[in-house]
């Protein structure tokens, strides 16, 4: 951990939060959301490789798309631990 992880994470959950409230819970078969975490990479590949294209300048894309990994990474976490211990989520 460093003195950014707090403000990283912090941005994590409100990227998590977003998604609750587009989508509500979402309970995925576990390789339904090794696609949609895929998808997401695949996303921040796209970005990355925009930026070595020199089609855009800054990064910032890209830091996005990870904060959609990370945030769909927690929900997938979420996910399976209602599916291990359903009478306890
Ligand atoms: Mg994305």
């Amino acid at each position: 951990m460093t003195a950014a992880t707090p403000g990283v994470l912090a941005e994590v959950q409100r990227e998590r939060e977003r998604q609750q409230a587009k989508w509500g819970e979402q309970n995925l078969e576990p390789a339904v959301w090794l696609m949609i975490l895929g998808e997401e990479v695949g996303e921040a590949n796209n970005a990355a490789l925009e930026h070595l294209l020199g089609n855009r300048a800054d990064l910032r894309h890209y830091r996005e798309e990870l904060l959609h990994v990370a945030a769909a990474a927690v929900n997938a976490i979420e996910s399976l631990d209602r599916q291990l211990a359903p009478e306890t989520a």
